[in-house]
This record gives structure tokens, sequence and C-alpha cells, in this order.
């Protein structure tokens, strides 16, 4: 755990989000901000900061994230239509929490290419 990191907080379970799927591995609850009518983050329970953090050791976590996220969109009736996955990596890539997470946006058509 990281001792400023927000969403090590969340999975601490010190601050309490409005959570949709829960394992051993990942934590996924709904954005605070939502861009969409479903937008869920999804979280490794450990904390690593940014996708460029990810190592070959991670390999299996980051296919957990997008397991989860799979599952994640099943559950709010968003898999069939189709829905985006998107992780924001650093400052260009419009990070904002240091906090590898992966996004699921769904219930609206989504535009390309991304903003
Ligand atoms: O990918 P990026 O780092 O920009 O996304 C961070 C996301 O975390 C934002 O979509 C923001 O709304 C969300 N957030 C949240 N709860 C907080 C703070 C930020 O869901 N307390």
């Amino acid at each position: 755990m990281s001792e400023e990191c927000l969403f090590c907080k969340m999975v601490a379970g010190e601050i309490r989000p409005d959570v949709v799927y829960d394992d051993e591995h990942v934590l996924a609850f709904r954005d605070i901000n939502p861009q969409a009518p479903v937008h869920v983050l999804v979280v490794p329970r450990r904390h690593v900061a940014t996708l460029n953090d990810l190592e070959e050791a991670d390999a299996a976590l980051a296919g957990r994230l997008f397991l989860a996220a799979r599952r994640v969109a099943e559950q709010e009736g968003v898999a069939e239509d189709g829905y985006r996955t998107v992780v924001n990596c650093n400052k260009a890539g419009g990070q904002l929490v240091f906090h590898l997470h992966m996004h699921v946006l769904g219930g609206r058509q989504m535009g390309w290419p991304p903003g």
C-alpha cells in the first residue's frame, strides 16, 4: 500500500467507494464523476502507479484487470451492445490518479478518436 494513494485507501477500506466487484486481486467501483451511464474503475489491490510500472511478473494481474472489466460489463448490462476500456498513462495520457486503473465505460455510443 502507498500511504498517500487514494485508490490504496479504497482498497484498504479507509474510503468507501460504490463497489460493484471485488476479489482477491482487484476492486471495481463506480467513478465519482461518470463520463457515461456506466463508468466503473477496475484497480489492482496492489499498488502499481502506472501502466509503465507493470512488469513481466505482473502478466497474470494484467489479465485479471481485463477479466474483471469483462465481468463488470456483463454485470452492468453493456456487454452485448459494447463498451470501452481505457487506461490513461502519465500526463499526456490524462492520468490523474497514480494507481493503475482500467476505466469501463458503456451505456452510450463512444466516439473515435478519443479526446
Ligand atoms: O485515468 P485517470 O487517472 O484520469 O482517472 C481517474 C478517475 O478517478 C477519474 O475518472 C475520476 O473521476 C476518478 N475518481 C474517483 N473517485 C475519486 C477521485 C477520482 O472515482 N475520489
